[in-house]
């Protein structure tokens, strides 16, 4: 959905402060007090003015039918302007001219007019008299922070078939394209040391017909149908509070003023779903959870907008006997009760290949023996490196052979003697 870009010219009542400069495209929030104000408003709070002649402040005749009366608003209109005319009087005159045309394009309340004058509308329900006439009159001069307030919610029942573009079609302007996942899973050792992948993603990818721009290669731009190449869309809006000119940006140019013919490859979006390899470089010492960014290589944006990164999660195989622990490396080594008395020399599987260990006569069951740097390669710095920890097991027979019953007697005779076991 595209922001609301709407912008108020019309305004009535409320107590902003004056002196806003003109402010195309900016967002008006409109506070949710305000907006219940607004809308809760009774037709009983419109504050009492001068009568006034509605057909001579419009100059037409009594007579005059609808399209007159429109056309000779609209010229008015876009004269006494607060936005365009800047003398004294142009606010008050505008405010008299849209209530004068409020009342006699609508042929009830100009026939209650007719009938009555203006007292006779004083009680009619929904007019909207209150804000030209009420205590807020002489704030007329910032006309653009209404427009949300009204309109913000959808803008539920006002004339001008405006409701479905505002925030509808706005959505297709250029805009950067979406970051992309890919999970990638490596072997132990391509985490340990790194490795380039060859993978294929399928994502949004720059459309090939138009390059990108979703214009209709051959083509020019027009002037935009809508709004005729101004940007904006003008239309009356009767609130409870009065009637407002009110300007939006254009929904169907976006406020461009003009518009391309679309490309038929990518129906004008300037992009297309394409499947592509690519090769990714996987630096030594990644884990998994490691997330790797790849520039540029998300989804393309819309009609030429920058392109989205592409987000690689990794995840890492198992090794059935090494455990990474960060930067370092874990295993076991099971010797026999013999060789940690004796010392022995093991072959350890590190991720550098088989290595000898020495384990020194006399290692107790359960000691740690470390073989410095032969761990994983720090990410981002490969010069240093973690160790591989290896712990040693030390396997005790369950069931000697009697010959081996005999001459573990003798040596507990010995130590019983010598007291070394201990
Ligand atoms: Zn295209």
């Amino acid at each position: 959905m595209a922001a609301r870009r709407a912008v108020a010219q019309g305004r009535a009542g409320g107590a902003r402060p004056p002196a806003m400069g003109p402010a195309l495209g900016r967002r008006a929030p409109a506070p949710r007090a305000a907006r219940a104000a607004g809308r809760g408003r009774a037709a009983g709070a419109v504050g009492v003015r001068a009568e006034a002649d509605y057909y001579s402040t419009l100059g037409v005749g009594r007579g005059a039918d609808k399209k007159a009366i429109k056309s000779a608003y609209r010229k008015l209109a876009r004269k006494f302007h607060p936005d365009v005319n800047k003398e004294a009087n142009a606010e008050q005159k505008f405010k008299e001219i849209s209530n004068a045309y409020e009342v006699l394009s609508d042929d009830q309340k100009r026939s209650i007019y007719d009938r009555y004058g203006e007292a006779g509308l004083k009680g009619s329900a929904g007019f909207g008299g209150g804000g030209f006439g009420g205590a807020g009159m002489g704030d007329f001069s910032s006309p653009f922070d209404i427009f949300e307030s009204f309109f913000g919610g959808g803008g539920g029942g006002f004339d001008g078939g405006m409701g479905g573009g505002m925030g509808g079609r706005g959505g297709r302007a250029r805009a950067k394209g979406e970051d992309e996942r890919y999970d990638l899973r490596l072997d132990f050792l391509e985490a340990v040391f790194g490795c380039e992948k060859e993978i294929s993603i399928s994502r949004m990818d720059k459309c090939a017909t138009c390059t990108g721009s979703g214009v209709k290669p051959g083509t020019s731009p027009r002037a935009c149908s809508t709004c005729g190449g101004s940007g904006q869309v003008i239309s009356t809006v009767r609130t409870p509070i009065g009637t407002f000119q009110q300007a939006a940006i254009c929904p169907n140019c976006n406020g461009a003023g003009q518009t391309n013919e679309g490309c038929a490859a990518c129906g004008g979006d300037g992009r297309v779903k394409a499947s592509k390899k690519i090769s990714i470089r996987v630096p030594p010492g990644v884990d998994k959870d490691s997330r790797l960014r790849v520039r540029g290589e998300g989804n393309a944006g819309r009609q030429g907008g920058e392109s989205g990164d592409l987000f690689v999660v990794i995840s890492v195989k198992d090794d059935p006997d090494m455990l990474r622990d960060g930067v370092n490396v874990n295993s076991t080594a099971t010797i026999s009760y013999v060789d940690a008395i004796l010392g022995t020399t093991v072959k350890v599987k590190t991720v550098d290949g088989p290595v000898d260990l020495q384990v020194p006569a006399g290692t107790q069951p359960g000691t740690t023996l470390l073989m410095a740097k032969r761990g994983v390669p720090r990410l981002g710095n490969n010069t240093l490196r973690g160790d591989h920890l290896v712990k040693v097991k030390v396997t005790i027979p369950t069931r000697p052979t009697s010959d081996e019953k005999k001459k573990v007697e003798e040596i507990k005779e010995l130590t019983s003697k010598s007291g070394s076991w201990l």
